[in-house]
């Protein structure tokens, strides 16, 4: 701009010369049409995931002491519910296994405040914090899989939760010989994060399904830097939207 022109000067040459929608002003090339669409890719038609035998779904901890008014409640940890019944049925139609992990604590656990540690009490064995939210879908034999049972020992993975009988996650795994798990649940930062990383280390295909998922947050940046801890561990990170299982 030449000097002591006023900046507020109204831009005077702002014809479009060439034709391809820009105008130059004093101020700089301005558009002054709307740009053409980008050309539709039809790649982008196609589901970007399909299930497939050796997948399992991995419903993480989804306890009523999570969702909002819990002992521990996550923001919208409700709205996680919807997507993640409707991929629940999409695996139980494709006979793919679903697994269910929660936290389950004994009354004096060292994740507790009163202990020293950083939580307030929540998920007590066997009282109604404990227990899976009344809107989430069980499989007709829900596989269930416990996790920080042991009062000096705090498990934020599922990868070594056990069932009923003592097993390890891990071991189910091998044995149904199970190689990509799709990851969901509550918290992205804690459980979900620590599972996924720790089924990577292993060896495991792993997608996290991100609209299914919520986060703590303690530190405002918590989610986006675990969803970039897990893809930077070779996880994919997709919506349900993207599973190709909405009619
Ligand atoms: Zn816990």
């Amino acid at each position: 701009m030449p000097a002591g022109q006023p900046e507020s000067q109204p831009a005077r040459n702002n014809r479009d010369w060439m034709g391809d929608g820009y105008s130059f002003t004093s101020h700089g090339a301005i558009l002054t049409r709307p740009p053409e669409p980008p050309a539709m890719n039809p790649n982008l038609l196609m589901p970007a995931v399909t299930l497939k035998a050796g997948d399992a779904l991995l419903v993480i901890d989804v306890q009523r002491d999570f969702m909002p008014g819990g002992a521990l409640g996550i923001q919208e940890g409700q709205l996680i519910i919807p997507p993640l019944n409707r991929v629940i049925t999409a695996f139980l139609r494709q006979r793919l296994p679903v697994l269910y992990s929660r936290d389950w604590h004994p009354a004096d656990h060292c994740s507790f405040q009163a202990q020293g540690g950083p939580w307030p009490p929540h998920c007590v064995q066997n009282s109604t914090g404990a227990a899976f939210d009344a809107r989430l879908d069980l499989a007709p034999k829900p596989l269930i899989f416990s996790k920080g049972q042991h009062r000096a020992e705090d498990q934020y993975s599922a990868f070594l939760a056990e069932d009923e009988g003592g097993q390890p996650l891990s071991a189910t795994l091998r044995r149904q010989g199970l190689r990509r798990l799709f990851v969901a649940g509550l918290a992205t930062d804690y459980c979900v994060s620590n599972t996924a990383l720790d089924l990577r280390r292993a060896g495991y295909g792993v997608i996290v399904l991100t609209d299914a998922c919520r986060a703590v947050n303690l530190d405002p940046d918590d989610e986006r830097l675990a969803l970039r801890r897990m893809a930077g561990a070779g996880a994919t990170l997709v919506a349900t939207t993207d599973l190709g299982i909405y009619p």
